[in-house]
């Protein structure tokens, strides 16, 4: 399987050529030069595999330069029961039925992101060890990320973490994730400003040139490539899970809501559709920041202004672009990529591109999206409505994709909400919705009172930069 970029300017290159790469070198986004394609008998024989087989089964059709002993034994020391909780991993909730939650959020920082995030880690890890090379991850956080990340990367030889985050505006919680890791190759940096002021950084670093080659400067966000394929596993394991005991062929049809940000989540189903999994619809579900949303609905695509982006209560998809976006208008634009260069070249000068009447568009049907936006009072009353009918706590991102997932429900078709973190992420919107404290899963409970670590930093990238250096020497 070799990789090719939307933009049409790269060379090919394999899975490991590509893994700890950010954007391509001509700027557009690697992506498999064609999806595998998977039969009946193909998916007949994965119906019953459990999470770490039928993860082997799709990614080794992806990754074929690392040899499969190594990659079944990197996917069996991620998807444990002691690193998700149960052997399940993604473990299904009827709410009623036809109507199921497929829980992804039981991982070591409590979102879906941990997920790809956790072999991501192995992946890095192996990669740098096999060619002898360091890698630093810089990265900007408002809250999940950067949690999952290090999470992945803590204790990995030949990797250090040195991420951002706005001193005092995560919840306590998650601020007490991140700062109560003592391992020494994490580095929290707590930056006297917003979370555009810590990404303003990352992009100074990393627009040096000769500073990102000397200290070897990486990143983890969600166009890497490996976090988009190792989400097409739990789609998979979802219909499965949502089909069993119907009697099924395998070519019964579910369809799957996602909460969305930027793309990263959707596009991995997307995938798995192209790929043969009966996906009917594919439900994007966007908070009060509907960039998504406007697309799926005008055929026009308008990046926000930084001032237009609302600070809401699913902070995780305020979004202002969606960076995977790239990826499916290139599967939209039959994969011509003078096409997309000329789409980026406008949106690069004027913030928005239109394709409504264009065949473009006209082929979002057949891709089977739809789409939908929440409001803070959508969410609240969708939270409210699931505790209330089924006795179901969920998180604010999970309200939303309920919220647009029952306007496009069918009679008939099975339907799975994606859940995208816990509820105890998000407490004070939990207690606003119904009046409780959301449940603590075990091993949380004294969270906030462990001992912390970080450093504090005016924003200012070059005190970033002299961090690294004295922190990459020892
Ligand atoms: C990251 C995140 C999202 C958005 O996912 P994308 O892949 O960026 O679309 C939604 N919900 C939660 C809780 C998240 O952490």
């Amino acid at each position: 399987m070799r990789y090719i970029s939307t933009r049409g300017g790269a060379q090919p290159r394999s899975f490991t050529d590509i893994v700890l790469e950010g954007l391509a070198p001509d700027g557009g986004l690697f992506l498999p030069e064609s999806y595998p394609q998977l039969g009946e008998r193909e998916l007949a024989s994965m119906r019953d595999m459990n999470y770490r087989e039928l993860a082997f089964e799709i990614l080794s059709r992806f990754i074929d330069d690392i040899p499969a002993v190594d990659l079944r034994r990197m996917i069996d020391r991620t998807y444990t029961a002691q690193v998700f909780g149960s052997d399940d991993i993604t473990p299904i909730r009827v709410l009623e039925p036809g109507l199921f939650i497929l829980g992804l959020s039981n991982g070591p920082t409590l979102a879906f992101k941990d997920l790809a995030m956790q072999l991501l880690g192995q992946l890095f890890e192996y990669v740098l060890a096999a060619r002898g090379e360091e890698l630093n991850i810089l990265g900007a956080t408002s809250g999940d990320t950067g949690s999952s990340a290090e999470y992945a990367m803590r204790g990995k030889r030949g990797v250090r973490v040195f991420m951002l985050s706005p001193q005092g505006r995560m919840s306590p919680f998650q601020t007490a994730q991140m700062f109560s890791l003592a391992d020494p190759n994490i580095f929290n940096i707590a930056v006297r400003g917003v979370f555009d002021d810590c990404q303003d950084i990352v992009k100074a670093v990393s627009a040096d040139a000769a500073f990102k080659a000397a200290y070897r400067i990486g990143t983890v966000n969600s166009i890497n490539w490996a976090r988009v394929a190792a989400q097409i596993v739990y789609y998979f394991k979802g219909y499965f899970a949502a089909t069993r005991g119907s009697g099924s062929s395998n070519r019964e049809p579910v369809s799957f809501a996602v909460p969305s940000g930027n793309f990263g989540n959707i596009l991995a189903g997307h995938i798995a559709r192209t790929m043969g999994l009966p996906i009917r619809r594919l439900i994007l579900a966007t908070n009060e920041n509907d960039v998504l949303d406007e697309f799926f609905r005008t055929g026009c695509y308008r990046v926000r202004k930084g001032a237009e982006v609302h600070a809401t209560s699913s902070p995780s998809m305020d979004i202002s672009k969606s960076s995977n976006f790239e990826r499916y208008v290139f599967d939209l634009a039959e994969r011509d990529s003078a096409q997309l260069r000329s789409l980026w070249a406008r949106l690069d000068r004027e913030g928005s591109f239109d394709v409504a009447g264009m065949p473009l568009y006209a082929r979002v049907a057949a891709t089977g999206f739809v789409s939908g936006s929440s409001t803070h009072a959508d969410r609240l009353a969708t939270m409210r409505r699931v505790w209330n009918d089924y006795g179901v706590m969920i998180d604010t991102h999970t309200a939303d994709g309920i919220k647009v997932a029952l306007e496009h429900r069918e009679a008939g078709v099975p339907l799975v909400c994606l859940e995208t973190a816990l509820p105890v992420k998000f407490a004070d919107t939990i207690r606003e919705a119904i009046g409780r404290d959301p449940e603590r899963p075990s091993g949380f409970e004294d969270l906030e009172s462990l001992p912390q670590r970080f450093e504090v930093m005016e924003a200012d990238a070059q005190a970033v930069k002299s961090y690294i250096t004295a922190h990459c020497r020892g």
